[in-house]
Order: C-alpha cells, then structure tokens, then sequence
C-alpha cells in the first residue's frame, strides 16, 4: 500500500485528462468504445479480480485475529465491554449518518441516466432478498465453505459475505473459549493467513495508479465533465457526513459520556490527527495516539493502552461510514435499487467491517468490492472511486482515530468514576 499519494494524483490527472482531450476530439464517444473496451476497461476490471482474490482469506484472517486481540485474557471484564458497547454504538451511528445522508442527496443520481448508460453494462440479476427474519436467518451459514465460494455471486440468495463474517466471528469467540495452547496452532495460522494476505494486498495496490488512470480515462471519455459533478457529488456527501460524526458525534458523546470540553479535547489530540491524515493509517498513529491519550489528556495508561490499541483496528467509525456511504452510490450510479432489508444488512456489514477493516491505508477497497458484488455492483465500480480514495482514506482514518481517542476518554471516565466513588 505504498502508493504515495502524488502517484496517485498523477495517474488520476493524467487520465482524466487524456479521456476529456480523447472526447473532444472524436465525433461520438461510441467511437472510443474498441479502446476502452479492449484496453482501459480489462486493466481496471483485473485490478478489482486481483483484490477480490484476497477478499476471502483476508476478511477471515482479520476477523478472527481481531476477535482474539479484543477478548484475549485480561482484556475481558467491565472495560472490555463498555469499550465494545461504545464501540458498536460509534459505529451504527456513523454508518446510518451515512446513509442518511446518501440516500437523501442520491449523488449516484446526478449524472442524467443516458450517460450512465453509455458506460455500463445492465446490471446483472440480484438475487431475491428474502424479508425479516428469514434474511437474518441468512446470515446463519449451513455451510461456510459454500457461501465463502459463492460470496460475490449475486445470484446467491444466501448470506453471502455476511454469513462468512458471521462464520469467522464465531470461530473467534469460540476460540476464546479454548485453552491457549490448544487455540495456539490455529491462531498462529490465522495470524500468518492475515499477515500474508496483506502483504498480497500491497503488492497488488501497487497497480493502482494504472488502474485508477485507466478508469478515469474512461469516465473523461464516456462522461465529459459530468464525470466531474458525479465524482464531486460523492466526495461531498463522504466528507459532510465524516463532518457530522466527527464534529457533532463526537462533541455530543464526550460532553455526555465524558463531561470533556469538545474544542479542548481537539486542540490536544490534533497532533495524532494529523499524522492520521498523513499517514491515512491507523495502525501506523498508534503510538502517536498513545502519546497524545496519556500526556495531553492524562488518561491512565491502562485504560489507553487497551482501549487504542483494539480501537486502532476494530473501531473504525470513518470506515464503517465512508464503506455504507459507497456502497449506495455505487448502487445508485449502477441503477440497483436497494431494498430497505438489503440496506439493513449493508449497514450491519459496514458495522462488522468496522472490526474487519485493518488499520491500513485503502484497507476498505477489497471489503467494498466484497459486498458491492453482492449486490449486484458490477466488479469495474470500485474503480470509479479509486482515483479520489486515498485523499478520503485521508479524512476517514482521521475520524478513526478521533473515535479511538473519544472511546478511550469516556472509558477512562467511567473507570475513574468507579475506583473512586464518591
Ligand atoms: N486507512 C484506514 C485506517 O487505517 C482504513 C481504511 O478505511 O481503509 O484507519
């Protein structure tokens, strides 16, 4: 994932560039069809098919390593669950400002039909979503081997990715239950399986700038400068919504939770924040954060440690927000009309993915490429999003690691209100 960004920024100008020129030169764009079909459309399509082949063992890996890092031994007790509540609590919030906000501006719907149609394929048949509790029921695998095989065919009317992620935390609680010397081989094999599989994702992001210029080319050459509002209409509604949780969210939840001064608690964090923003990885602020929690806002050391270092991989507020946020637009742009069921379980994989999602810099791509097949997204989407990723992977982990701090503020606060009761 060592893509810097001015790569990146580059391949995005330079593509986009090429496939305005390119449609201003041509008398139709039907014209540039042969080319986008047989060069620029393959190199993005086997950019998304090399990610979707890590999907798999990398979202099992995570899960069940993150299970065991989060409820191993003394991390259970009265911290470990508040910290899961408030946890779990951070991200439903996030995820459903998101998509709030997505399904009430529609940015997938500002671009007139026709031009979307030029650039897409229908899309493919999404199978019948089952209603109520028969899709909950879904998310039970009969057998996880089969929906990991099947896990993006959008014909599959089973749980899919959801029940995968379902199978994987499963093996991770049950996991705890086990001496650990016994769990040790299959932990230790997880760990290696996660390490690997992130390894294989870096070397396949290294194709990225190809990729995202590909793509742009063709949204330069299809869409003209309506490509532009598209693109602009999502980061818009991405960044507002990152805006509303990471201000008014936050704010709310330490004036409560905490009895902390919003507009203080910023100012003393802001060092973290901003090696957030540049480094676009949590994992990578960790010890920046750790700093921050105990010398600026004097929280215990005990409480921090626990609480930044499982925050920095499994609460991921600005993740879980900016996936449900793509995934809608991709639906949008792609015509999918999603039930409320089928967004209901969006925001439920958004949620998980909060805990699945590493701590890396474009971390959510496999996972938004995942679910996006299962619904129907065709798999050259994610490239529509690719060229303005890493500037929003920028913003997200700040929010990330805004929301470690905020969750290690409040539990810190509870902590202290328990050893010295008044
Ligand atoms: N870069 C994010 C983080 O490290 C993860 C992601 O959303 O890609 O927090």
């Amino acid at each position: 994932m060592r893509n810097s960004p001015s790569r990146l920024l580059y391949a995005m100008i330079i593509g986009l560039t090429a496939g305005l020129i390119a449609r201003g030169l041509v008398s139709s764009p039907e014209v540039l069809l042969p080319w986008i079909e047989g060069v620029t459309k393959p190199i993005g399509t086997l950019f998304i098919r090399l990610i979707l082949m890590l999907v798999i063992p990398l979202l099992i890996s995570a899960l069940i390593v993150g299970v065991l890092e989060a409820g191993s031994g003394k991390n259970l007790g009265k911290m470990g669950l508040r910290t899961l509540f408030i946890v779990v609590l951070l991200s439903s919030i996030s995820v459903l400002i998101g998509l709030g906000l997505v399904n009430w501006i529609q940015p997938g719907k500002w671009v007139p039909k026709e031009a979307i149609q030029a650039m897409n394929h229908p899309p493919p048949p999404i199978s019948e979503s089952h209603g109520g509790w028969e899709s909950l029921l879904q998310i039970v695998p009969l057998n996880p081997l089969k929906e990991a095989a099947f896990a993006f065919d959008p014909k599959n009317s089973e749980g899919g990715i959801l029940a995968v992620m379902f199978f994987a935390l499963f093996i991770g609680i049950a996991m705890l239950g086990v001496p650990v010397a016994e769990a040790r081989p299959v932990r230790d094999f997880f760990q290696s399986l996660f390490t690997i599989s992130q390894k294989g994702l870096q070397l396949i992001l290294q194709m990225a700038p190809l990729a995202v210029g590909c793509f742009l080319f063709n949204l330069g050459a299809q869409l003209g400068v309506e490509g532009f509002r598209l693109i602009g209409a999502y980061v818009t509604v991405v960044l507002a919504a990152l805006l509303i949780h990471g201000v008014g969210v936050y704010s709310l939840v330490l004036i409560i939770g905490a009895k902390h001064h919003p507009i203080h608690f910023f100012k003393k964090i802001s060092e973290a924040l901003l090696m957030a923003f540049s480094t676009s990885s949590s994992n990578a602020t960790l010890t920046k954060s750790l700093e921050v929690a105990e010398k600026n806002l004097q929280l215990p050391p005990a409480v921090s440690r626990f609480v930044l270092t499982i925050g920095a991989s499994a609460n991921q507020n600005g993740t879980a927000l900016f996936e449900g946020v793509t995934i809608l637009f991709l639906a949008q742009v792609y015509g999918i009309d999603l039930t409320f069921a089928q967004q209901l379980q969006v925001a439920g994989l958004c949620i998980l993915a909060g805990v699945g999602t590493a701590g890396v810099p474009s971390a959510s791509i496999p996972f938004i490429a995942a679910v996006g097949a299962g619904v129907g997204i065709p798999l050259e989407g994610v490239t529509l999003i690719l060229g303005v990723d890493r500037f929003l992977d920028m913003c997200r982990t700040t929010v990330n690691v805004a929301g470690d701090l905020v969750c290690a503020t409040v539990v810190a606060r509870g902590h202290q209100e328990q050893s010295d009761p008044q």
